[in-house]
């Protein structure tokens, strides 16, 4: 496999919740080569590691960004200036795998959310459920709205949407979806997996903490069962989307 990195433009960058940034970013050669659930790698300088970010969407030209601001990269990355160009490896790692024939679940917890928006587009008459911790986090709902989902909020808090979790409400509906798709904090798609467990098929993207992004470091390894044994494979490479049958959630 050979990886490309190429300058983008940085057309937007937008503040879109507490710490939560919105880049759309211009390459006319690699954007539509991009799929739902795979990522891209920003280089930050002066940082010598790139950070993995994952596709939220994607048209021939353009891709959108979206992240939360966690550490000095991320932090320079919502600095940066529109109109600057920013060296990005794209596209990275294998996505989700859609069946158009098929009704999905997206499951989204906090920043986990974005990569779903591309996914879900992929997709007729998707049902959504995005979890945040607080109002002040949430994100993408008019986007989820305007691609006719059905759409549920839930908050931990109770500030905005449903009081509870994500897991709430994907109980409730069931019988109602042939699969899953989830994106969110390790205990979140854990619990997700749990609830699809031997009723529908469930694909998890892990984002786990990443070095390279292309398999040369092994900053990113997971164990992950293979047959009746197991193996640790590379979340940048063989993932980051697993089918969670296969996911040791508890390391
Ligand atoms: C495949 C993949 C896709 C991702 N997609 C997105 C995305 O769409 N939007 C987004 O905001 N983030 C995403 N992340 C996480 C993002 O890459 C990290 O938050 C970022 O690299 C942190 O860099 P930093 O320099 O700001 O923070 P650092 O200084 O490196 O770390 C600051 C703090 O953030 C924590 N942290 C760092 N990386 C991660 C991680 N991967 N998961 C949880 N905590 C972490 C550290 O433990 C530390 O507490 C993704 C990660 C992967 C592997």
């Amino acid at each position: 496999m050979s990886y490309d990195t190429r300058l983008f433009k940085l057309l937007e960058n937008k503040r879109i919740a507490d710490g939560v940034f919105s880049w759309t970013v211009e390459n006319d050669e690699l954007c539509r080569l991009c799929e739902c659930g795979q990522f891209v790698n920003v280089k930050v300088p002066p940082r010598v590691l790139r950070r993995p970010i994952s596709i939220c969407d994607a048209d021939e030209n353009t891709l959108r960004l979206v992240f939360q601001v966690k550490g000095e990269g991320t932090r320079i990355m919502s600095e940066m200036k529109e109109g600057s160009e920013v060296e990005i490896l794209a596209p990275l790692g294998h996505g989700f795998e859609i069946d158009v024939s098929k009704r999905y679940c997206f499951v989204g917890g906090g920043i986990g959310v974005p990569p779903l928006l591309f996914a879900a587009k992929q997709t007729e008459n998707p049902l959504v459920i995005t979890g945040f911790r607080s109002k002040n986090l949430v994100i993408l709902q008019d986007e989820f709205s305007s691609i006719g989902s059905e759409l549920y909020l839930t908050t931990d808090d109770g500030s905005a949407g449903i009081h509870g979790f994500v897991t709430d409400v994907l109980k409730e509906h069931l019988d109602e979806f042939d699969e899953v798709c989830a994106c969110g904090p390790m205990p979140m798609l854990k619990a997700v997996a749990e609830v699809c467990k031997g009723k529908k098929r469930c694909q998890v993207s892990l984002e786990e903490r990443m070095g390279c992004g292309i398999g040369a470091c092994l900053v990113c390894s997971c164990k992950t069962k293979v047959g009746d044994d197991y193996a640790m494979t590379q979340v940048c490479r063989r993932g980051p989307v697993y089918d969670a049958e296969e996911v040791f959630f508890d390391g």
